[in-house]
């Protein structure tokens, strides 16, 4: 089957971007874990039909990209289903993993036209990636990004900033060294496993949360984004789709966040690693920027 490949931004659709957070449970436990995931957390209460549904009313929507996460979404049983779902309707779909395992049936359905992959890098130095992750899981990370790139797969990768000292420019070197296009740094945000007392998540926002995307959350909640996941205008068990992105309750939510004006600024907020990309376009807060990139 020939499917559309993932396109640009145009103006068919305000939906640019959907999240869906599959499950909570993940191999790993990064201290910088934007949703606090690990091996014993809950996977959550949407089923296979929920999630086949909000795909469905996805595509009615327009939407042009599903993003999906966890946790670890390869975890998910009925990943596969739901990537072929999606891409059959005409929907790019982006899998932000962390890598550690990808079987060999994923695999091809992760290499067919429409999907691409995402993950986290942290350091050329894997006593770094067991200190930020919490399992030593470096080498089959790093393979899998290999075999991405044989299978020709489009990935981009984030490294997160977490430790002192952390060698993010060797580990940019090696991934650029590996084959890699698209590398982005970020900074970790101040959520999840990595909040702080006396900072508030909403202050972690770039402020546009909810401005042509939404996500999911595994009992399927809908948030204005995966870093606003405090905050609920909805559910999707409950609601269609449409029902809850036109109502009230979200509507309300996007004036409660801060917006920050920075009209000039163009940043990539992605690579909180599996935090995933939380805003892939244009961001309001310039300190999301990393300088050097
Ligand atoms: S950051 Fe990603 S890989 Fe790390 S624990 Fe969270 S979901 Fe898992």
């Amino acid at each position: 089957m020939t499917v559309p490949a993932i396109s640009p931004a145009t103006s068919r659709s305000e939906w640019e971007r959907l999240w869906l957070e599959l499950t909570r449970r993940c191999q790993l436990a990064c201290r910088h874990c934007y949703n606090a995931s690990g091996p014993h957390r809950l996977a959550g209460t949407m089923t296979s039909a929920d999630w086949h549904r909000v795909i469905d009313q996805a595509a009615d929507l327009g939407v042009r990209e599903l993003c999906v996460i966890g946790g670890e979404p390869t975890l998910y049983p009925g990943l596969a289903t739901l990537i072929n779902r999606a891409v059959g309707a005409g929907i790019g779909v982006e899998v932000y993993s962390n890598l550690v395992h990808i079987s060999d049936d994923l695999w091809r359905v992760l290499a067919q036209d429409g999907v691409r992959l995402a993950t986290s890098w942290y350091s050329d130095d894997q006593q770094q990636h067991i200190a930020i992750t919490g399992r030593p899981t470096w080498r089959q990370t790093r393979a899998n990004i290999d075999r991405a790139l044989e299978l020709g797969v489009p990935l981009r990768v984030g490294i997160v900033r977490v430790l002192d000292g952390q060698r993010i420019d060797q580990a940019r070197a090696q991934l650029r060294h590996m084959g890699v296009a698209t590398v982005s740094v970020d900074r970790t945000r101040r959520i999840g496993r990595a909040a702080e007392a006396g900072v508030g998540p909403l202050g972690e926002l770039c402020g546009r949360c909810g401005d042509g995307r939404a996500a999911i959350g595994p009992d399927g909640e809908v948030w204005l984004c995966t870093m606003a996941r405090t905050i609920s205008a909805g559910n999707v068990r409950a609601r269609d789709l449409a029902d809850v992105l036109s109502g009230q309750a979200w509507r309300e939510l996007r004036t409660t966040l801060p917006h920050r004006n920075t009209d000039a600024v163009e940043c990539k907020p992605n690579g909180d690693s599996n935090d995933c990309a939380p805003a892939e376009k244009q961001s309001c807060d310039p300190s999301f920027c990393n300088p050097d990139d």
